[in-house]
């Protein structure tokens, strides 16, 4: 007889998510975590976007560690000179709010004691070194040569798998699969953050930008989201063009991004509280492995749901679900008693018909489309171009729209043929 029904590996949302689930029904859950607080490992933008805590946490809206909720929502491609934004405001995020800013700490500590409360045992501080394995299948997991045995194993272990990796459960990480996000956390306070932003209340404020102003063939894109009285702002970095440009570092590209004149005009004077780094996951489907096995499951960004179309980075909201998704099929696998590969495929047919694959599945390729020449150099330069000769009175004779359009794009070095292939597949992907 095993000590638990299910060991899960790794208190992120998705792990913390699925111990909610389970611990709630009944099932004997240990929550393992190597943070100590749980979350001070973790990083994330972040926006949490989505209400995939409703189902275990009907209240999560009052209950969690919600900072601002997204009220305006800028997307917008930074050159060295210019702003180019789409800068989208609506009542609809007013009425039904739909992304959140949060910071991991307390988001992570919060699920934990949630998972605690419903019964799963919490243990901090401990680092899962392997899993344990009898005649094929999944036995418990190994901490420092002491074996604790269960049902099932659920691994959420986030974008850098160790465990997971050394079972042959999932590929190593490689420069299309993860980039590199670095993060800082300013102190502001509330009124200089309502102020500097135009909010009001609770409502926040949410930048993504492309950061084309760098130099060389590095392609990154840059976040700043406003928190209570802080502000997250960090960068996510592609990691095969930071490899070719090996003098570059990616704490360099972050300095390049605070500096920017446009960004450190909003976050002057703030005080620098956190500094961190991490992997982002960035598979697309084709890189996911299968998620479930013989006594155990694979959910969050270890099975590969992070998701990033370059308007926005989501990852926490398919973490939650996947675990949520996760701990249904342990619920039902205890019921019949049977934690076989076969009982565990629910998961996957679980998956499959949830946003966390579809929104994969259906947009599949969109990585090569987003971190390319045409959206991180062409585009904005022709834009840039374009919209300064347009707006902007110089005292000559005006040109017409198309004349200015064709003289931008020769400058920016692509052909019409160019951008408009390239402008179909973007569109097709996004
Ligand atoms: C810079 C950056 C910005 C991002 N911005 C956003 C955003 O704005 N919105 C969004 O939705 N997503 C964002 N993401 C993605 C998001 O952070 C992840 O998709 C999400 O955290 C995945 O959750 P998870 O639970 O799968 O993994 P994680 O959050 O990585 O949690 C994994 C947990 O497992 C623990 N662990 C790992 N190995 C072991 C072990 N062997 N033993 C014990 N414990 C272990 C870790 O300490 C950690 O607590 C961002 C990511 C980065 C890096």
């Amino acid at each position: 007889m095993s000590e638990f029904d299910v060991i899960v590996v790794g208190a992120g949302p998705a792990g913390s998510s699925a111990a909610i689930k389970m611990a709630s029904q009944g099932l004997k859950v240990l929550l393992v975590e190597r943070g100590d607080p749980v979350g001070s490992k973790n990083v994330s933008g972040g926006i949490l976007w989505g209400n995939d805590l409703a189902s275990i946490i009907p209240d999560w809206e009052k209950s969690a560690p919600l900072e601002r909720y997204v009220e305006r929502k800028v997307t917008s491609f930074l050159t060295t000179d210019s702003e180019i934004a789409i800068d989208f405001k609506t009542k609809k995020f007013q009425e039904k709010k739909t992304g959140y800013s949060v910071l991991r700490t307390r988001l992570d500590s919060f699920l934990a004691r949630k998972a605690a409360q419903a019964g799963a045992m919490v243990v901090t501080g401990v680092t899962v070194d392997s899993l344990a394995m009898k005649d094929g299948r999944v036995i418990g997991v190994v901490n420092e040569g002491e074996t604790i045995t269960a049902d099932c194993v659920i691994l959420a272990e986030g974008p850098n798998p160790r465990v997971a990796m050394a079972a042959g459960l999932v590929g190593k990480p490689n420069d299309r699969t993860v980039g590199i996000g670095v993060k800082h956390v300013y102190k502001l306070g509330e009124n200089v953050i309502n102020e500097r932003f135009n909010l009001r209340g609770n409502a926040g404020f949410a930048g993504e930008y492309v950061l084309s102003f760098l130099e060389g063939d590095v392609y990154a894109g840059g976040f700043l989201y406003t928190n209570k009285d802080t502000v997250s702002m960090g960068v996510v970095i592609n990691m095969a063009t930071l490899r070719k440009n090996g003098n570059t570092h990616s704490f360099d590209i972050m300095e390049k991004f605070a500096q920017h004149p446009f960004i450190s005009s909003l976050v002057e004077g703030g005080q620098l509280q956190e500094y961190s780094a991490h992997f982002v996951y960035e598979g697309g489907y084709e890189d996911m492995p299968r998620a479930y096995g013989n006594g155990y499951m694979l959910v969050g960004d270890t099975a590969g749901f992070s998701f990033s179309n370059g308007m926005i980075l989501q990852g926490m909201n398919y973490a939650i679900s996947s675990g949520i998704l996760a701990g249904e099929a342990a619920i039902e696998a205890r019921k019949d008693n049977d934690f076989s590969a076969e009982s565990l495929s629910r998961y996957q047919k679980k998956l499959d018909n949830s946003p966390a694959v579809l929104d994969k599945k259906n947009f599949q390729g969109i990585s090569n489309v987003v971190w390319s020449p045409m959206v991180h150099r062409a585009m904005p330069a022709l834009l840039e171009s374009s919209l300064y000769s347009m707006l902007y009175e110089s005292g000559n004779p005006k040109k017409h729209l198309s004349q200015i359009m064709m003289k931008s794009l020769k400058s920016s070095g692509m052909s019409s043929k160019d951008l408009m292939l390239q402008g179909y597949r973007l569109m097709r992907r996004m």
